[in-house]
């Protein structure tokens, strides 16, 4: 069986964009886009990853060479965006919200075709190390944001099912009844299609509010076992705090909760998806 290989190639640039409308009144900008509203620029390093499939072609043992897909990358990305404003040097973005997800649909469309042997297949747009949104040819109209948050709590590993000497032999160290502690990384992925007004899927002080509100603020400088009441009775491992996070943003976001993934360590990472 021939089996596809994805070549993902990094492009950055650094662009200027505004939330505001000159159609509007600064009461009106700022009821559309709160917060961020602004009739003055601001700018981002961004990174976008660009990932083509197709199978290796027998005589080069390449899936494409990766020359003529960055010198395109260059010449219908980056050309166009970096070092420009994109209100005013961009279309669509005269009349389209220059939000991130806009940005990435925008970049979906310029890249248009691509050498005949390999296909687009995916898209991540980051617009500053906590905020990302992806494209994926599976799901070509949806678009998927992800805001990285982070807290620190300490837990103890102890099943109340197992005797104390079980515990010990299957927590080890983890066992220790004074606990220890992680600096846990949390990504909070929604997907959807974005707010034709605002170009975003959803207004990241909502997604913050309730992020904050049911899992930073609450486990944050935290004993999980001792001051969180929902494990109290539940061995608090990574598993199962990376559930009760997703149960939780699952009702309570304005967005739909497509994944989430709570970094442990720099070598444990815990996903659960919709
Ligand atoms: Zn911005
Ligand atoms: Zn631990």
């Amino acid at each position: 069986m021939r089996r596809a290989v994805q070549l993902i190639r990094r492009v950055a640039f650094s662009s200027g964009h505004r939330y505001w409308r000159s159609d509007l009144t600064a009461e009106e900008n700022r009821a559309v886009f709160g917060r961020w509203a602004s009739p003055y620029n601001h700018g981002h390093n961004y990174v976008l990853w660009v990932g083509t499939t197709g199978y290796v072609e027998e005589d080069s043992g390449m899936v494409v060479n990766i020359k003529i897909i960055d010198d395109l990358l260059q010449e219908r990305i980056v050309s166009h965006l970096d070092q420009r404003s994109l209100n005013d040097e961009v279309e669509p973005f005269s009349r389209v919200s220059p939000s991130l997800e806009n940005l990435l649909f925008f970049i979906r469309q310029q890249i248009g075709s691509l050498p005949e042997q390999v296909q687009l297949s995916w898209l991540k747009l980051e617009e500053t190390p906590l905020l990302h949104a992806e494209w994926s040819a599976t799901q070509s109209t949806m678009i998927q944001l992800t805001r990285i948050y982070e807290f620190a709590a300490s837990h103890r590993l102890h099943s109340f099912a197992l005797s104390d000497a079980e515990n010990v032999q299957i927590f080890g160290k983890c066992n220790n009844p004074q606990g220890h502690g992680h600096n846990y990384i949390l990504e909070v992925t929604v997907g959807g299609e974005p707010d034709p007004e605002t170009g975003m899927l959803v207004a990241l002080d909502d997604l913050d509010r309730v992020v904050h509100a049911e899992v930073v603020d609450r486990y944050d400088h935290k004993n999980l076992n001792e001051d969180v009441p929902e494990f109290e009775k539940v061995n608090p491992t990574s598993e199962n705090v990376a559930l009760e996070i997703f149960r939780r943003l699952n009702t309570a976001l304005p967005a739909k909760l497509e994944r989430i993934r709570l970094h442990e360590t720099a070598r444990n990472v815990f996903e659960v998806c919709a």
